[in-house]
């Protein structure tokens, strides 16, 4: 069996679109703040393509780039200015923040309907409650990939492997909510084939190249890599494509899967930032 490609690009291209459509006719264009610290290259890059992608929709979007030695009161400040301006409607933090800055208080001085990112305890502890109001980019992407290959998650074994807040505790929860058998692998768990081989849909969120085989991933299963590895100037997954996608019944490349879903995640977030600004006004 040679998997079929979902294509991430194609699909957030699509969805980009209809965004753009959307907000043609709007007064107010949906507004996005992007707060970087420091110059970690990779976040650069992270920040760049976001900034991009929101012009090119025709969002609002202003950039902050802070120092890496700012301080934490200084940044709780820009947060909380972020909160009351009425044009940028979402706030976007770039994680990782440097050593000096406590992540958890800057997230969590976020207004939760600016949230878009949905990192925030009150985002998360709704999505746990199954009263989603925002749900992380990376998480919703995923299931989209996967709703993509037209296979229903109802009932499914679905294995993710990562229980970081961001990406894998999220996600797994988002599936349970679908009824899949969920089952979450990280980094103490034993023997990860004899879980990885049972899912129909696998998820790699764990940021080790090619950490998943051939020999661990069912025939047929859907495969949804959110790994980004770099090595020397190549970008890879937590799967090793080229032996897996002999096995998969569907799988994602790295680049072009998940990630490119993510960005068409967050301006669809950034959409509904707004819907709330106004409902709340
Ligand atoms: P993270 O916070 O570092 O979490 C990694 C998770 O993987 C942890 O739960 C860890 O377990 C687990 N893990 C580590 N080694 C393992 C192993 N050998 N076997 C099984 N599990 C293992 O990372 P993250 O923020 O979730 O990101 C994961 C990857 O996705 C990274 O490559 C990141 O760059 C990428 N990412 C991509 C996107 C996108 O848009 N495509 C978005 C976000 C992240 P413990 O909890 O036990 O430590």
């Amino acid at each position: 069996m040679t998997a079929k490609i979902i294509d991430g690009k194609k699909i957030a291209d699509k969805i980009l679109n209809e965004l753009k459509k959307k907000i043609k006719n709007l007064k107010q264009k949906p507004g996005l703040a992007l707060v970087l610290v420091g110059n970690n290259p990779a976040s650069e890059i992270y920040v760049n393509f976001k900034e991009k992608t929101c012009k090119e929709v025709g969002f609002y979007c202003e950039r902050f780039n802070l120092d890496k030695d700012i301080g934490e009161l200084d940044l709780l400040k820009l947060i909380n200015e972020l909160n009351q301006k009425t044009n940028l409607h979402g706030i976007l933090v770039q994680l990782p923040l440097p050593k000096q800055i406590d992540e958890h208080l800057i997230v969590n001085s976020i207004l939760p309907h600016k949230d878009v990112d949905g990192f925030t305890p009150v985002n998360l502890g709704n999505l746990v409650s199954e009263n989603t109001i925002m749900a992380p980019a990376t998480a919703r992407a995923v299931l989209h990939l996967v709703d993509s290959t037209g296979i229903r998650i109802e009932g499914k074994n679905a294995v993710v492997v990562g229980r970081s807040k961001i990406v894998g505790k999220p996600l797994a929860m988002m599936m349970l909510e679908k009824n899949a058998t969920v089952t979450i692998c990280h980094s103490r768990t034993k023997n990860l084939a004899e879980h990885t081989e049972k899912a129909d849909i696998l998820v790699a969120a764990v940021g080790k190249p090619r950490l998943i085989t051939r020999e661990m991933v069912k025939e047929g299963a859907v495969v949804i890599d959110v790994g980004i590895n770099r090595i020397g100037n190549k970008i890879v997954g937590d799967v090793d494509f080229e032996n897996v996608k002999e096995v998969a019944g569907f799988i994602t490349p790295v680049p072009g899967g998940v990630g490119p879903m993510t960005i068409a995640m967050l301006l669809d977030n950034t959409l509904k930032a707004l819907e709330l600004a106004q409902k709340i006004k």
